[in-house]
C-alpha cells in the first residue's frame, strides 16, 4: 500500500499542473500562511487596507480587499 498516496500528497503532486484548481487553491493557502508569518495577514496587498472580516471569513486566502479584487480579478 506504499503507492497509495494520501489526499495531501495527491494535491501536492498536482502542483506541477498550474491549470489545476486544487493546486491553485493550495498555492493561495501557502501564500496566506506566508503572510501570517510576516504579520501582514488580513491586509490588502494592493492598497494596504485591512480586509473586511466578513470577506476573510468567506475566503481566508483573500489577498486583496473587495474594491481591489474587482481591479486585479483575483
Ligand atoms: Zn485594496
Amino acid at each position: 500500500m506504499d503507492k497509495d498516496l494520501g489526499p495531501i500528497e495527491k494535491r501536492l503532486a498536482r502542483r506541477t499542473r498550474p491549470q489545476d484548481q486544487a493546486a491553485h487553491d493550495l498555492q493561495r493557502i501557502d501564500d496566506a500562511l506566508g503572510r501570517m508569518e510576516r504579520g501582514c495577514f488580513g491586509y490588502c496587498e494592493a492598497c494596504g487596507t485591512q480586509i473586511d472580516l466578513a470577506r476573510l471569513t468567506k475566503d481566508p486566502a483573500a489577498r486583496c480587499c473587495a474594491s481591489c479584487e474587482t481591479k486585479t480579478g483575483d
